[in-house]
């Protein structure tokens, strides 16, 4: 147990209520070099992603003659988190680049574009929780700023639960001492969960309760990141 006081006047460490996720900011187009690209922040963690193709897959031997193959590669920069971290891919980051190529697949029209890859870069350039969802929401954007077919986007966000109260969007302290964390990505056409993961013991009761909240975090998350879509033609359109 910790002695960490999480709460106080009903309000949390940062200020924050219970069900309030921290201040996000989205936006198109951030990158020259890549085919589209999208940034998202949620507080202090933010995340850049570059999107290449639908392009010639390499090594060839990977390339589908029925639809394209969807890649993203999750990675922290070295200067991300308060001791540098050690370059290059690691076991979680290799379980992240997978849930959320998998978190994405359904909106995107692979068949579309038999042999070829779509390929997704996520940075996270500063880490402090929800560094997936906020991977996953530059992704949505980047993937749409490329101009690639896509059903609908996918939103990303967490719910958890920091000393016995369920919150939304845990960070910073909650984060290292807190004992439940529920990222979901949600696909809101269709009303579908696309990544649910879950660390930490909790109550089928309390599990729906910490899941409602996750899903309508991500409800809101849509709502900003296709504002960043609108701005970005919008400024097009005054230049
Ligand atoms: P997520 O970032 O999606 O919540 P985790 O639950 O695995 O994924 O990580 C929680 C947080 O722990 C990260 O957002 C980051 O702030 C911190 N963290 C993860 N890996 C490292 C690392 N190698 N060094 C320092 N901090 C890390």
């Amino acid at each position: 147990m910790t002695d960490i006081e999480f709460f106080k006047d009903g309000k949390r460490i940062d200020g924050r209520t219970y069900d309030q996720l921290r201040p996000m900011e989205a936006k198109a187009g951030v990158l020259k070099n890549a085919d589209g690209s999208g940034y998202f922040r949620f507080g202090n963690t933010i995340a850049i992603a570059g999107v290449y193709g639908p392009r010639e897959v390499h090594p060839k031997h990977l390339e589908n003659p029925k639809e394209a193959i969807l890649r993203c590669t999750y990675s922290m920069a070295s200067f991300s988190t308060t001791e540098r971290k050690r370059p290059g891919p690691d076991r979680r980051s290799i379980e992240i680049s997978k849930v959320t190529t998998e978190a994405i697949k359904p909106v995107l029209f692979l068949e579309e574009f038999p042999r070829t890859s779509i390929d997704v870069y996520i940075e996270i350039i500063q880490a402090d929780a929800s560094t997936r969802c906020a991977g996953i929401n530059a992704a949505s954007i980047a993937l749409a700023d490329a101009g690639i077919p896509m059903r609908d986007l996918v939103a990303s966000a967490s719910a958890g639960k920091v000393a016995g109260e369920i919150v939304l969007d845990i960070a910073g302290k909650e984060d290292t001492e807190g004992e439940v964390d529920l990222p979901v990505a949600y696909y809101p056409k269709k009303n579908l969960v696309t990544l649910l993961q879950m660390d930490g013991k909790v109550s089928f009761e309390e599990f729906e309760k910490i899941f409602d909240l996750a899903v309508n975090g991500a409800k809101k998350v849509y709502e900003v990141q296709k504002k960043a879509l609108k701005d970005k033609y919008k400024e097009e359109v005054v230049e």
